[in-house]
C-alpha cells in the first residue's frame, strides 16, 4: 500500500502559477511557513503564468493611472459587473504589486502601446508557438521559487490537491494525490486555492462557457481545471457567475498548426470588418472587439462555423496592426487566407451562403455610409472600434475559431481574497487568488480587466490579509 505523508505548515497554497507564487512570497517574507503544492511535476511546470506575454493593464489602461479612474474603466468595460471593492484593489495595488515584483528581482521593460508601461522581460510575445523558456514567464516564475526557497519555503511538484478539509466550520487543509503515486494531507492555518481557472475542462465549460467543448482552441496550458472551484464549491463557496472568458477570434488552423498558436489574432480585422457564421449572417457586434466576438463564437450551436470578412483596405490597414499582425504572419505560417474578386466568389470559396452574404455586406455597407449601424440586427457599436466598409476588391475571407486563455468567472472572493460563502460571509481559513477567481471580470460584453493585473493584486492582497491575522 502507497504512504500518504501528511505535511504541516502556516500557509498552504494550490497552484504554481504568479498568484499562488506571489501569496507564497509575500506570507513567507511575513514569517510563515509556506508550502505551494503543483500538480504538474515537471521542473519547469507549464502554466498560464509561464506562457504569459506578460503585459500589465487595467481593462487597457495604464496601471499607474488614478486608481478612482482605473476603478471606474473596471466597472465600465464589465458594465458594472465587477463587485465594487475588488475593483478598487485591483484598481490601487496594480502598481503595488509590480513595485512587489521588482523587489524580488523581476525585470519590465515597456510594452509596445502607450498604456503598456510594464512588461515581463524578455519579451515572450515575438516567437511564434510554444516557446517561452527563459522568457518574461519562466524567468519570473524561477525567480520566485529561488526567493522562496531561500525563505524556507518550498514547491512540491507533482502534488495535485482534490478536497479541502474541515474542523469546526474552518477550512484546515486539504487531500491530494501524488503523480508518483499514492495520496497525500496536509494540515494548514490558511489555505489558498491558485489553481488558475477552469478553461480546459470540458465538463465545467459546457453551458457557461461554450455549446461544444471540442469547439474551441484552447490558447492557454490546459491546466486549469477547476479543481479549485469544484473543493471551494464543496466546501460551501459562493461561486460567481462562470460566463465569459478572455480570450481571441484566431485562424481556425490553430487548432492543428502550432504555428498559429497562441498568436495572430483575428480581432482587429473582424472589429473592422464583419464575422458570420456559414448561413452568411452576421450574428455579434463586432464593434465591441475580440473577446466579446470570441464569448459569442463559442456558444454558437456549432462554433466552428465561422468566417472572418474583410476587404483589401481593412486587411492592408487593420491585418497590419499590433504585433504579431495575421497580415503578413498568417498566410506566411500556414493559415487560411481566401481571396476573390467578387463577393459571391469569396462566398463560394468560403462554403458561405452567397445571397445571404452578398445581402449582409450590402446592407452593412450602407449603414457604415449613412452611420445606421446601429440599427442593423445584431447593431454594430463603434465607440471601440471604427466600422470600414466592405467595398475594395478582392475581398477576404479567414476561417475562425474562439481562442479561450482562461474563464472569467470563479470563486467569489472580497478584496481581501477571503472566499465568500452564498450568506456574504466569510469562509474561515480560506482565500481564492488569480484566475481561479470571480467576481471582478464578465458581464454582458465579457469585459476584460486582466489576468495579470488581476492574479499578481489578489496574490499580494491574499498574503497581506494572512500576515494581518
Ligand atoms: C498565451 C497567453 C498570453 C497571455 N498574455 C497576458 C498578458 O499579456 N497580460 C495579461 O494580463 N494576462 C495575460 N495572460 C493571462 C495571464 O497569464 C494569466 O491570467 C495568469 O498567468 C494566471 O495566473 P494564475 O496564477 O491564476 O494561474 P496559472 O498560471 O494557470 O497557474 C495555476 C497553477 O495551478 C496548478 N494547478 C491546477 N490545479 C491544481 C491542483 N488541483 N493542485 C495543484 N496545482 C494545481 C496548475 O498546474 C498551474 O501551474 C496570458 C495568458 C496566456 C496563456
Amino acid at each position: 500500500m502507497a504512504d500518504t505523508p501528511t505535511l504541516a505548515c502556516d500557509v498552504a497554497i494550490i497552484g504554481g502559477g504568479i498568484s499562488g507564487m506571489i501569496a507564497a512570497l509575500r506570507s513567507a517574507q511575513g514569517g510563515r511557513s509556506v508550502l505551494v503544492f503543483e500538480k504538474t511535476s515537471d521542473d519547469r511546470y507549464v502554466c498560464n503564468s509561464r506562457l504569459t506575454a506578460g503585459i500589465w493593464h487595467c481593462g487597457q489602461m495604464d496601471i499607474q493611472t488614478d486608481p478612482a479612474a482605473l476603478a471606474e474603466r473596471i466597472m465600465q468595460v464589465t458594465g458594472g459587473n465587477a463587485r465594487t471593492d475588488l475593483a478598487q484593489a485591483v484598481a490601487k495595488d496594480g502598481i503595488r504589486a509590480v513595485r512587489f515584483m521588482q523587489s524580488v528581482g523581476i525585470r519590465f521593460i515597456k510594452g509596445p502601446m502607450d498604456y503598456q508601461s510594464f512588461m515581463l522581460s524578455p519579451p515572450t510575445i515575438t516567437p511564434q508557438g510554444r516557446q517561452w523558456e527563459g522568457r518574461g514567464g519562466d524567468v519570473m516564475l524561477r525567480t520566485f521559487e529561488a526567493e522562496l526557497n531561500k525563505l524556507g519555503g518550498k514547491i512540491l511538484r507533482g502534488h495535485r490537491a482534490i478536497e479541502l478539509t474541515k474542523r469546526d466550520g474552518r477550512v484546515c487543509g486539504f487531500t491530494g494525490e501524488r503523480a508518483v503515486g499514492g495520496g497525500f494531507s496536509v494540515n494548514a492555518t490558511s489555505v489558498v486555492i491558485a489553481d488558475g481557472g477552469f478553461q480546459a475542462n470540458p465538463e465545467l465549460t459546457r453551458g457557461p462557457v461554450t455549446s461544444d467543448p471540442n469547439g474551441i482552441l484552447q490558447r492557454n496550458a490546459a491546466t486549469g481545471m477547476g479543481d479549485g472551484l469544484k473543493m471551494a464549491r464543496q466546501a460551501g463557496a459562493a461561486i460567481s457567475d462562470l460566463r465569459g472568458f478572455y480570450g481571441h477570434v484566431q485562424s481556425r488552423n490553430a487548432l492543428q498548426s502550432d504555428k498559429l498558436w497562441p498568436y495572430t489574432w483575428l480581432d482587429f480585422i473582424l472589429a473592422a470588418g464583419m464575422i458570420v457564421g456559414a448561413d452568411g449572417r452576421r450574428f455579434a457586434d463586432e464593434g465591441q472587439g475580440g473577446v466579446h466576438v470570441a464569448n459569442a463564437i463559442a456558444v454558437r450551436p456549432d462554433p466552428l462555423d465561422t468566417t472572418v470578412i474583410c476587404d483589401e483596405r481593412i486587411w492592408a490597414e487593420r491585418g497590419t496592426f499590433n504585433i504579431l499582425p495575421p497580415n503578413p504572419r498568417l498566410e506566411q505560417n500556414g493559415g487560411t487566407v481566401l481571396r476573390a474578386d467578387t463577393l459571391e466568389h469569396l462566398a463560394d470559396r468560403a462554403g458561405l451562403d452567397r445571397a445571404s452574404l452578398v445581402a449582409q455586406v450590402r446592407a452593412y455597407n450602407e449603414a457604415v455610409r449613412g452611420g445606421t449601424l446601429g440599427s442593423l440586427s445584431p447593431a454594430r457599436s463603434t465607440h471601440k472600434f471604427e466600422a470600414f466598409a466592405i467595398e475594395k476588391a478582392p475581398f477576404y475571407a479567414f476561417p475562425a475559431v474562439a481562442g479561450v486563455t482562461y474563464t472569467m468567472g470563479g470563486i467569489l472572493v472580497d478584496a481581501d481574497t477571503h472566499v465568500q460563502t452564498p450568506e456574504g460571509t466569510s469562509l474561515p481559513g480560506l482565500y481564492a487568488v488569480g484566475c481561479a477567481t470571480g467576481g471582478l471580470e464578465g458581464g454582458e460584453h465579457k469585459g476584460y480587466v486582466g489576468g495579470l493585473v488581476k492574479s499578481s493584486v489578489t496574490g499580494l492582497r491574499c498574503a497581506e490579509a494572512i500576515l494581518a491575522k
